[in-house]
């Protein structure tokens, strides 16, 4: 059993940075966990206190039940990979990867088997001999991931793990993090600033900013329902529209159109509105406006609609449908994929 309880933990820097702040957190054995946030939110900062890099400036680190808050990074049964991989450079990739077996005493056949094994998932197969200075970073990123997996600890800690890899090998490298964690019921901390490999990859997800967990949740929970307008704007590949609103009676008036609204809130009380562009469809009610911008997605296309009282609202139509920049139209939300949120940025229903 590896899970791992976080308890009012902060760690602040000789300089007075406070990059953890009085942070609960728990991570369940077998569990792939993401620490998602913008750059220096603290994320790198709570892993390297989890490994024991950094020391806790207060509050408790538990892994599988034991106190290890000011135990060595050795002695809390963790393996590592960090942005900077510190493969060993006289060392073969080969003899990287199979090092933690080396140190155990394992029989060289084994330990040749499990280099084998693990670089043919990060597909590494073919440079086995080659020593890290050969390699392009991202193949040296593998390397070092290949290695903290041949560890065989409970608990794996990745910093940023797939960040050097391009579109391909990182969706192949992800299928393998992915069935290797299975297999091994590793419970493993990732950390990660790109939203949508956290969503990917994950089970849960942390989203951070100075220092705290603004929520955490499933990739479901955190993309349908964003506990405030930070996780909103922060979380999905396309902006959530966040449109200032005015509750009208049973309605909100938004962007010079009324939706219908589930608040119970007087009159005139200040609102946002987030909207997902990809739950935002073309019809004959909802936001009106004219067509200011097409961007070509793919499969599909992003509209910036100009509403006449210049607010902005994106919609996602399919590539088929893009209308020409200049055409009037009205877009409304699917049923059940608005936000609504207070004046303090928090989430106060859905409809
Ligand atoms: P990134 O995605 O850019 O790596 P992050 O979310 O991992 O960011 P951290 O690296 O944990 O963030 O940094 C959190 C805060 O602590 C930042 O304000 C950063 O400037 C500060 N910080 C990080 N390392 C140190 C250090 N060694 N000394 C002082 N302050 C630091």
């Amino acid at each position: 059993m590896a899970g791992i309880e976080i308890a009012g933990l902060s760690t602040v820097y000789p300089n007075g940075v406070r990059a953890v702040d009085d942070l609960d957190l728990g991570v369940v054995d077998g569990e792939l966990f993401a620490l998602l946030g913008p750059s220096g939110c603290g994320k790198t900062t709570l892993l390297r206190t989890i490994a024991g890099l950094e020391p806790a400036t207060d509050g408790k680190v538990l892994i599988g039940g034991r106190d290890v808050t000011r135990e060595q990074p050795g002695a809390r049964g963790v393996s590592m990979v960090f942005q900077d991989y510190a493969l060993f450079p006289h060392m073969t990739v080969a003899e990287n990867i199979a090092y933690p077996l080396r140190v155990r005493r394992a029989p060289r056949a084994e330990q040749r088997l499990v280099a084998e094994r693990t670089a043919e998932g990060l597909s590494l197969s073919g440079l086995l001999d080659r020593r890290p200075g050969q390699l392009s970073g991202g193949q040296q990123q593998r390397t070092a991931l290949a290695r903290a997996v041949a560890l065989e600890t409970d608990v794996l800690l990745l910093d940023e793990p797939l960040s050097n890899l391009d579109a391909r090998l990182r969706l192949e490298a992800r299928t393998f993090l992915k069935r290797l964690q299975r297999e091994l019921a590793l419970t493993t901390v990732f950390v990660t600033h790109d939203q949508a490999e956290a969503l990917a990859l994950a089970d849960r997800v942390a989203v951070m900013e100075s220092g705290r967990v603004r929520q955490l949740g499933t990739p479901r929970e955190v993309f349908q329902r964003p506990a405030d307008t930070f996780v909103a704007n922060f979380i999905g590949s396309t902006p959530m529209n966040l449109v200032d609103g005015t509750v009208r009676g049973d309605r909100v008036e938004v962007a010079g159109t009324l939706l219908p609204s589930p608040l119970d809130l007087p009159d005139g009380t200040p609102v946002v509105v987030g909207v997902r562009p990809e739950y935002l469809v073309v019809a004959e009610h909802g936001f009106a406006g004219r067509v200011s911008t097409v961007e070509n997605l793919g499969v599909t296309s992003l509209v910036t609609l100009e509403c006449a009282d210049g607010t902005l609202v994106g919609l996602v139509v399919p590539e088929q449908e893009e209308p020409a920049v200049g055409a009037e139209l009205r877009a409304t939300p699917t049923p059940g994929r608005s936000l609504f949120y207070g004046e303090d940025g928090l989430l106060l229903a859905t409809a």
